[in-house]
C-alpha cells in the first residue's frame, strides 16, 4: 500500500459520528431495521435523533428510539400543520417530559409542496416555537422555499437556548450565516455529495465545522452513490467524506467535532 492510501484508511477506521434527523421507525425499514441500526453502530454511530412529524408519529418516533438507546424528537410537520388535534401542545409537552425526548421537531414551514395552508403552517409552528422556549429544549426546524417567512418568524420569538438546528440546511451562505447568528446549528447530509450543489457546499464551507451538524433524514435523502434508493443512519460516512473534502481534514476529525455539536445540542 502507498502511504497515501495507508493514510486514507487509517482516517476511515475508528469514526465516531451522529446522525441528528433520522426516521427510523417509518415503513421503509420494517423489514431489516435491526440490520440497518447495527451497521450503524458498527461503522460508529454513537448518537441518533429519530424525528416524529405529528403527534401520533412523535409517539412511534419515541418508542422506537429507545428500544434502541437513541433520542427523539416530538412534534408538527408542516406538512402534518392542518391536522393537529386541538390539545396537541398538552401531548407534545407530556412526552418531553420524558428524557428520551431531546428536541421539538420537526416543525416548519414548507411553501414547496404547500400541503397545509401557509397561515395554519405558521400558526402551528409558531406555538411549536414557543412551547420550545417555555420548556427550554432545542428546536428542529424544517424550511423548504421559506426562508424569508421563518427567518423572520424565529428571529422574532423567543428562542431555547441552545436554539436548535435548521435541518437539511438548503439555502445560501448568506443565509446560513443569518441563522448561526440567532444561535442555530445548521444540518447537512446527502445533498452536500450531489455533485451540482456547490451552493450548499460554499454555505458549509463558511459556516465552519462548529455550527454543523450531520443528519441523513433517512430514509429520504441519499447521498449521491445511493441517489433513488433509501437511505440509512451508516450513510453518514459518506457525507463525513465530503466534508473532509471541504474542510481538508480527515474524516475521523469531522465526525468526532460534528458528534460534539449533536451532544452539545441534544445533552438532555
Ligand atoms: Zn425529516
Amino acid at each position: 500500500m502507498i502511504l497515501e492510501e495507508v493514510m486514507k484508511f487509517k482516517g476511515v477506521v475508528n469514526l465516531k459520528f451522529a446522525d441528528t434527523h433520522a426516521h427510523i421507525h417509518f415503513p421503509k425499514f420494517k423489514n431489516d431495521l435491526d440490520d440497518v441500526i447495527n451497521r450503524f453502530k458498527e461503522s460508529g454511530g454513537k448518537f441518533l435523533l429519530n424525528i416524529g412529524v405529528n403527534i401520533e408519529d412523535s409517539e412511534i418516533a419515541v418508542k422506537y428510539a429507545k428500544r434502541y438507546g437513541f433520542k427523539a424528537a416530538v412534534g408538527i410537520h408542516p406538512h402534518d400543520s392542518k391536522e393537529v388535534p386541538e390539545d396537541f401542545l398538552e401531548r407534545l409537552q407530556k412526552m418531553v417530559a420524558d428524557v428520551t425526548v431531546a428536541a421539538i421537531g420537526e416543525c416548519g414551514l414548507d411553501y414547496y409542496r404547500d400541503l397545509s395552508p401557509r397561515d395554519v403552517q405558521r400558526e402551528v409552528f409558531q406555538s411549536q416555537i414557543d412551547l420550545a422556549a417555555a420548556l427550554n429544549i432545542p428546536l428542529v426546524v424544517h424550511i423548504r422555499d421559506a426562508y424569508e417567512d421563518a427567518y423572520e418568524i424565529l428571529s422574532s420569538s423567543e428562542l431555547p437556548n441552545p436554539p436548535g438546528v435548521i435541518h437539511a440546511f438548503s439555502a445560501d451562505e448568506e443565509w446560513a450565516l443569518k441563522f448561526v447568528k440567532l444561535g442555530f446549528f445548521i444540518g447537512i447530509g446527502g445533498p452536500v455529495t450531489y455533485p451540482k450543489n456547490h451552493k450548499l457546499r460554499d454555505a458549509v464551507r463558511i459556516v465552519g465545522i462548529k455550527n454543523i451538524l450531520t443528519e441523513t433524514d433517512c430514509p429520504y435523502l441519499p447521498p449521491q452513490r445511493f441517489r433513488g434508493k433509501r437511505n440509512e443512519p451508516s450513510y453518514i460516512k459518506y457525507v463525513l467524506e465530503e466534508l473532509s473534502g471541504i474542510f481538508g481534514k480527515d474524516p475521523k476529525e469531522i465526525g468526532e467535532a460534528t458528534l460534539k455539536n449533536a451532544l452539545e445540542v441534544f445533552r438532555r
